[in-house]
């Protein structure tokens, strides 16, 4: 046999902005060795039919979670049938590694509570050795998260870090790099990171940078504080000379999505200046995150235990009421929908909109919050309905936006099945293909193409992904471009897309016939 597999006769989209061509996809063992007409005399050990079906490289999902998800569910499901073959893992901040000290205690604490699951691991190596012993379906690279580095050398407490704590945390973050992480990513609007001053942040810019890798940041503030978060990160990835990745781009709250165009000069007027500024998203309107985001940033010092305990001051409970309770900034409850709880006796929240659960629980909106808060331990996920479709159009429409998930993978079985995740966990890139491209015609499907492949592989450094090319690495998908479409709604989450046929990993058939076969041939992705 010439070659292991041989896809004839689909419309074959490179990865760049160009036309589809109808052409043959040859490959051997994990790699693309031919592209074009010329392979009809070739023969195969399988033949996969293209006819009438589109063919791309495998999408990145350059936003993830799924560090512990793909230890949870190996095959990932919600990912891999969209098309998905690689995320980028380690976002907002909070990275599986590196980890040490009494923050990696508290983390391993709640995966044996929650999920039975064992976290052994410190380093970014002892953790990808970890993650590839079961095997995954998807490849997986990884950023060194600045809250898990903080934590870890610091707990969470709001103060500046000594110079030896700064030390520590600079010397796990260039271990994680040596070890093959992409990046840091930051999450500075969350408990421990928001601690932390400008002057930390560029500092450990520098270090990344340094090491060839870039900064992805969930901001400060993306609502009422956006332009000065954006000026904040912007300021830090220019004194640091090191790429930048605004995460999740968006304007938070309707007061604030007026400011769109305000951020479109502040990130294009840094272009101009030389600054290597890029940014993501989702395809949706609504976030999600954890419950306790709803709190003003003082509550949340400290680790799990400090923060469940304050939640039973009556003082610290009046001054949040306070805060948030009262008056102009008063928080509106029905916009913000329960997604997950951990405890049995509030499931029956899930899906409900915090007024009418707060009803059903008879009580007050906020005191139920807080009730729920304090016996979830502060887990607990929310959805926010907060967004603009008319910016969110803006946003994807711009050429320096690609599209990251913002989600964990999931399945419809098994330890990630349960609750009411946001749709984009089953259905961002789907939801980009064939709503906004096909059907609203934002853009081209070569652009929608590019936003989810070779866009974030030059991004990461990840030279031979991202193209269907020779010599690239054989991740591709088949799709129908007239059928394509996610199914995923609020109400439903967990429903996969439709129109996606065939997905490769590595040259394994992953994805046959929209089902997934169960191989596990996901790799660990490095800068090349
Ligand atoms: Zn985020």
């Amino acid at each position: 046999m010439d070659v292991d597999i041989l896809i004839r006769g689909a419309q074959v989209f490179d990865g760049g902005d160009g036309p589809p061509v109808e052409a043959d996809v040859a490959i051997c063992g994990d790699r693309i060795s031919a592209v074009g007409r010329e392979t009809t005399t070739l023969s195969a050990r399988r033949i996969l039919d293209g006819r009438g079906l589109a063919a791309a490289p495998g999408f990145v999902d350059i936003h993830g979670h799924s560090d512990y998800h793909l230890l949870l569910t190996p095959t990932a499901e919600s990912a891999v049938l969209q098309g998905v073959t690689c995320e980028i893992g380690g976002n907002c901040g909070y990275a599986s590694a590196p980890i040490w000290g009494a923050w990696r205690e508290d983390r391993a604490r709640s995966y044996r509570e929650v999920y039975g699951l064992d976290t052994d691991w410190q380093e970014v190596e002892e953790y990808f050795r970890r993650l590839l012993q079961p095997g995954i379906s998807i490849n997986f690279g990884l950023l060194a998260g600045h809250n898990t580095l903080r934590g870890s050398a610091m707990g969470g407490e709001d103060r500046a870090p000594t110079p030896e704590e700064l030390a520590a945390m600079v010397a796990a973050l260039e271990r994680g790099m040596d070890d093959g992480a992409l990046g840091l990513s930051t999450g500075l609007v969350y408990s421990p990171g928001c601690f932390a001053s400008a002057e930390e942040l560029t500092t450990l810019t520098a270090a990344v940078g340094r090491k060839g890798g870039i900064l992805t940041t969930h901001m400060r503030n993306e609502g009422d504080g956006l332009l000065d978060a954006i000026r904040e990160v912007i300021a830090a990835a220019a004194a640091a000379r090191t790429p930048l990745q605004i995460s999740h781009l968006k304007t938070y709250g309707e007061r604030n999505w007026g400011k769109l165009s305000q951020v479109f000069d502040l990130i294009e007027s840094a272009q101009r200046r030389g600054v290597d500024v890029t940014a993501d998203r989702y395809p949706y309107t609504a976030t999600n995150t954890g419950l306790q985001a709803a709190l003003p940033r003082w509550a949340l010092e400290g680790n799990k235990a400090e923060q469940t305990a304050r939640l039973r001051d009556p003082a610290v409970r009046a001054r949040i009421r306070q805060e948030i309770g009262e008056g102009p900034g008063t928080r509106d409850w029905s916009q913000v929908m329960i997604s997950e709880v951990t405890r049995e006796e509030h499931r029956r929240y899930q899906g409900l909109r915090v007024d009418a659960a707060a009803r059903l629980a008879g009580q007050e909106a906020l005191e139920f919050v807080l009730d729920l808060l304090y016996a979830e331990k502060t887990q607990g996920d929310a959805i926010y309905f907060v967004m603009s479709e008319e910016n969110l159009r803006a946003i994807l429409q711009k050429p320096y936006v690609m599209i990251g998930s913002d989600s964990g993978c999931r399945a419809h079985y098994g330890p990630l099945s349960r609750g009411r995740p946001h749709p984009r966990t089953f259905g961002s890139f789907a939801r980009v293909l064939g709503h906004y491209a096909r059907d609203e015609r934002l853009f081209d499907l070569s652009t929608a193409i590019r936003k989810m492949t070779s866009d974030p592989c030059r991004r990461l450094g990840l030279a031979d992904r991202g193209r269907l090319r020779p010599g690239y690495k054989a991740d591709v998908v088949l799709f129908d471009p007239a059928r394509v479409r996610d199914t995923a709604s609020y109400e439903e989450p967990f429903r996969y897309p439709e129109g996606v046929h065939t997905v490769l990993v590595n040259g394994a058939v992953t994805v046959e016939a929209g089902r997934h076969t169960g191989a596990r041939a996901g790799q660990i992705v490095r800068r090349t």
